[in-house]
């Protein structure tokens, strides 16, 4: 059984954990439960609460720090959600695996970053197929389909008359009428399933399983502020804060592993500052925060026509279920590079009335000036403010348009008499976060190696989306958790 308690409660021996993972997310907790497989004792510390069947995702980001953005206000979301199983607590379950145009993305983008991943996807594929048993992601591995809803049918035969192929999205929810299965409650977005049909690291025994041999502990409420380290390049202990308590605690380390997301973790490495480290752990290239990336993203909302009328019914279940991959790779997209179109639904089942929506993502060009930076005003807690610098380059705004104007083709056809485009909103943060923790063979060019181990320490590591070069065009949880999940089976 694993062990979750408020570290305030928690009175226990810190020294007795082969390793200390910081973050309880989908990357941490996957850590933390190969290494238990292997018989280790583990710590997870996390800064947010647990979450309760029905949450929403607001308050499980404001009740935390906000980050300084190039605006000069404090209106930046650092966190894709702070809590005990971080953003999967919230997430839409589409679990798509990545191809290798997206682990070498040079043949298409040019950059001032090395934007290649240093694995194959090969080496994820089987990490892909252990994820996908223990999600039970749909349509993978003899797990049934999540059928279309109806406004994914809708789409699916509009892209179809346009020549697009459309397909139904994996996704991580026990279809209605198996076993468990979803009860479509909601539109079942942005906030943490009531009935555990989404899976997530604890609607399923990914976090906590007794038939492990090793343990788990969770601390939650604990904020990780420090690495400290020691002249031989290793960690010794980590400096936390426990509001709640207004204390301050040391925990001594063998090994720690970072899962904290791209932003909170390039911000613990630069906090982590000493005569050791004097730029900050792993950044003696100063490349550490650089190369953030969040994903170019944009909706399409489609007014629909009175004579559609499976558009005037409000909408229950999964928020997607059908996508087109048309244009990933494709001659006409600028750079013949693109991502992802598909069916959005808005998160209350009666704000989708008369309305159809299309989601276009892609993963951008990672740039250097795109980065994490350290603040010098502090937080009421004296923790320096997190700053991003964050701007999409031409063409980046290029493709993303080229999406936006393929989902608007497909909203048209479908009847739609006028279609609004919701604003890209990408300096402010996103939910998916990368980049900041470069992996490669060449500790002048990137952070962490291979298998994530900071390059110049022994027992310091990243396995979080921070340590992927290019984003990816698809939705990242799947790959976060393949990738964290072979970095981890490499350790001894
Ligand atoms: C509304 C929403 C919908 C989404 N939908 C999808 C989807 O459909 N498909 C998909 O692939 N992805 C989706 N995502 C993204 C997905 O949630 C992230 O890719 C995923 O959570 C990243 O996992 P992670 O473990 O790397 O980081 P996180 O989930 O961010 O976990 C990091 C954890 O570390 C903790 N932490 C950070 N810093 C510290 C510190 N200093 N001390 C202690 N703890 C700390 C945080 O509180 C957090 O719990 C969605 C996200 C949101 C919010």
């Amino acid at each position: 059984m694993t062990d979750f308690r408020h570290i305030a409660a928690a009175s226990c021996d810190y020294t007795h954990f082969d390793a200390v993972i910081v973050g309880s997310g989908p990357s941490g907790s996957i850590v933390a439960r190969t290494l238990a497989e292997k018989g280790c004792h583990v710590a997870v510390l996390e800064y947010g609460g647990l979450v309760s069947p029905g949450a929403l995702h607001g308050p499980h980001q404001a009740a935390y720090s906000t980050a300084l953005t190039s605006s000069g206000t404090a209106d930046g979301k650092p966190w894709t959600a702070c809590c005990v199983g971080g953003g999967m607590q919230f997430y839409n379950a589409i679990t798509f695996r990545y191809r290798q145009a997206d682990l070498s993305a040079s043949r298409y983008l040019t950059t001032d970053m090395e934007i290649d991943w240093p694995i194959t996807l090969q080496d994820l594929d089987p990490y892909y197929t252990e994820i996908e048993h223990l999600l039970g992601i749909s349509g993978a591995n003899g797990f049934p389909s999540y059928p279309a809803s109806s406004r994914g049918l809708m789409l699916s035969n509009a892209m179809q008359t346009l020549g697009i192929r459309p397909k139904n999205i994996p996704l991580a929810i026990r279809p209605p009428g198996t076993s468990k299965g979803c009860t479509e409650c909601s539109a079942c977005d942005e906030l943490a399933c009531p009935t555990d049909a989404r899976a997530s690291v604890l609607a399923r025994n990914i976090l906590d399983d007794s038939a492990l041999p090793g343990t788990i502990t969770v601390l939650y409420g604990c904020f990780v502020n420090r690495i400290e380290t020691r002249s031989d390049g290793r960690a010794e202990a980590l400096e936390c804060y426990v509001p709640l308590s207004s204390e301050r605690i040391r925990i001594p380390v063998e090994r720690v592993i970072v899962c904290a997301n791209a932003i909170q973790t390039a911000a613990l490495m630069l906090r982590s500052k000493s005569r050791h480290a004097p730029r900050g752990i792993g950044n003696e290239s100063c490349l550490v925060g650089r190369g953030l990336s969040f994903k170019i993203s944009g909706y399409s909302v489609g007014h629909m026509e009175l004579t559609c009328s499976n558009a005037f019914v409000p909408h229950w279940g999964p928020h997607a279920t059908v996508y087109t991959d048309e244009f990933y790779e494709h001659a006409d997209v600028p750079c013949r590079f693109g991502g992802l179109i598909y069916e959005a639904n808005f998160p209350l089942p009666d704000e989708n009335v008369g309305l159809v929506r299309l989601h276009y993502i892609a993963g951008e060009e990672p740039w250097s000036h795109n980065r994490v930076v350290l603040d010098e005003a502090v937080d009421r807690y004296g923790i320096p403010y997190i700053r991003f610098e964050y701007r999409n380059s031409e063409n980046d705004r290029a493709r993303i348009s080229f999406l936006a104007d393929r989902a608007d083709d497909i909203l048209r056809h479908l009847g739609a008499f006028r279609i609004e485009r919701e604003p890209f909103a990408h300096a402010k943060g996103s939910a998916h976060l990368h980049g900041t923790m470069r992996a490669g063979h060449d500790p002048g060019t990137s952070v962490v190696d291979s298998y994530g181990k900071v390059h110049g320490f022994t027992n310091i590591h990243v396995m979080d989306g921070s340590v992927m070069n290019f984003a990816g065009n698809s939705n990242p949880t799947h790959t976060i958790m393949a990738n964290a999940r072979r970095m981890a089976l490499s350790l001894e």
